[in-house]
C-alpha cells in the first residue's frame, strides 16, 4: 500500500493532501482530503480570507481524473465562516472545483477534450456520464472562458483562432489566443467571420497590421476575414483541426461499414466496430494497448474501407513528420492522390479541401504553433 505522503504527490492537488482512502472497488477509489494546515479559507461571497467566525465543515464528493481503469472521487471538506463583509454563513470556495457541477475542473476539461473529438453521447458513455451532465460540465468550462475576456484588446504578434462548440445546442464561443503569452486576449459569442470580424475591429488597424500570423481551423469565412483585416498575417491552418479533420472522417468511415454490417447482422464485425472501439482508431497507433493493438488489426483485416481510411489517416499524420516545407508538400501532394483514389467518398472530398488549402497547411512548417494551444491553457 501506498503511504498517504505519495498518494497527495500522485493526486497534485494544490494545497490538500490525502486524510485516507475511504474505498476501494473495482471501479472507483474514493479519496478523502484535508487541506494542509497552512490552507486559509477563501470566502465564497467576498473572496477574502476568513480566520474568525469558523461555523462548520460540509463535505463535497467531487470526481477526479481516472486512475488506470478506476473512477477517481474525492471527498472534500468545505470549511463554511460567518462572513465578516455580509454577516451570512458562506462556504469556502476552493479553485480547482467547478462551482455547481460535482467535477474537480481538470476533470471538466478532461471532458470538455473529449467532447472535441466526439459526440456528448459517446463522451459520456467513455466516462460513465449522462449526456445531459457532459452537457452541462461543457457549458461550465465555456462560461469559464467567456469571461476572460481583456479590455481593451491587446495587440499581439502571433494569435490563434479557437471555436468551441456545443453542436447540439447551436451554440459557439469564439476564443482568439495569444500564441507567445499562452492566454486568451478576445472572446466573443458567436462563430466564423462574423466573431472574427469583431475582434480585429476592436484590435484597430495598427494593431492589426503587427500581426504576423493566424493560427485558425481552415474555414473559408475565417480566412477571408484574416485577409481582409490582418493584411500581412501569415494564415496558418494549424495541425490539431487538421488532424480532427482526418478523425473524422475516418470516423465517418467507421459508422458507414457498422450500419453495413448491422443491416446484414454481422455480429463480430458490429462487435468490432462499436461505439465502445472508436477510440482504438483515433488514438495513436503508439498509445494503444496490446489488447486494442489486437481489435485494431483484426478492423483492418475484415474491413477495406476502414483499413483504407486507417491507411490515410497514418499518412497524413506522416506529413508533420517532414523534415523540411519541402518534403512536407511533396507529401501533401502524394497524399492527395491516394485520398482521391480510395473508394472512400468523404477522403476524396477531404482531398479537395486539403488540395485548396496546402499553402495554409504548409504555412504551419514556417510558423510551428502549438499543437493544441487551448488543451495547454485548461492544465
Ligand atoms: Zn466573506
Amino acid at each position: 500500500m501506498l503511504c498517504k505522503y505519495t498518494i497527495s504527490k500522485l493526486l497534485n492537488i494544490p494545497e490538500y493532501k490525502v486524510e485516507k482512502i475511504v474505498s476501494i472497488t473495482d471501479k472507483e477509489i474514493h479519496i478523502k482530503l484535508a487541506p494542509y494546515k497552512n490552507n486559509n479559507a477563501v470566502c465564497s461571497e467576498c473572496g477574502k480570507i476568513h480566520t474568525k467566525g469558523y461555523h462548520s465543515t460540509d463535505i463535497t464528493i467531487a470526481e477526479d481524473l481516472r486512475m488506470g481503469e478506476r473512477r477517481i472521487f474525492l471527498h472534500i471538506p468545505k470549511r463554511k465562516y460567518k462572513c465578516a463583509e455580509s454577516a451570512k454563513i458562506k462556504t469556502e470556495a476552493i479553485s480547482w472545483i467547478g462551482k455547481w457541477e460535482r467535477v474537480t475542473k481538470r476533470f471538466a476539461h478532461e471532458v470538455n477534450r473529449l467532447t472535441a473529438i466526439t459526440t456528448n453521447k459517446e463522451a459520456g458513455w467513455y466516462l460513465g456520464l449522462d449526456d445531459e451532465k457532459i452537457y452541462r460540465i461543457d457549458k461550465m468550462i465555456l462560461d469559464e472562458l467567456s469571461k476572460v475576456k481583456l479590455e481593451p484588446t491587446p495587440g499581439s504578434v502571433n494569435i490563434s483562432v479557437d471555436e468551441v462548440s456545443y453542436r447540439k445546442y447551436h451554440r459557439y464561443l469564439t476564443n482568439v489566443i495569444d500564441a507567445d503569452e499562452k492566454i486568451i486576449t478576445w472572446n466573443a459569442k458567436g462563430r466564423k467571420a462574423e466573431a472574427l470580424d469583431k475582434y480585429y475591429e476592436s484590435l484597430g488597424r495598427n494593431k492589426c497590421s503587427n500581426l504576423e500570423s493566424v493560427a485558425l481551423d481552415g474555414a473559408r469565412t475565417y480566412i477571408s476575414s484574416t485577409k481582409k483585416y490582418a493584411v500581412k498575417a501569415l494564415i496558418v491552418l494549424d495541425r490539431f483541426h487538421a488532424v480532427q479533420k482526418i478523425n473524422r472522417a475516418l470516423d465517418q468511415v467507421r459508422k458507414d461499414e457498422l450500419k453495413k454490417a448491422r443491416n446484414i447482422k454481422d455480429a463480430e464485425f458490429v462487435e468490432l466496430a462499436g461505439c465502445k472501439q472508436r477510440f482504438v482508431l483515433l488514438k495513436k497507433r503508439s498509445n494503444l494497448t496490446e489488447r486494442q493493438a489486437v481489435t485494431l488489426k483484426r478492423l483492418c483485416e475484415v474491413n477495406e474501407p476502414i483499413y483504407q481510411a486507417m491507411l490515410l489517416k497514418e499518412s497524413f499524420l506522416q506529413i508533420y513528420e517532414s523534415a523540411d516545407i519541402k518534403q512536407a508538400e511533396i507529401q501533401i501532394k502524394s497524399w492527395v492522390k491516394q485520398a482521391e483514389e480510395s473508394s472512400l467518398k468523404i477522403f476524396q472530398e477531404l482531398a479537395e479541401s486539403v488540395k485548396d488549402k496546402t499553402e495554409y497547411i504548409l504555412n504551419w512548417f514556417k510558423k510551428r504553433i502549438q499543437k493544441d494551444l487551448t488543451t495547454k491553457l485548461n492544465d
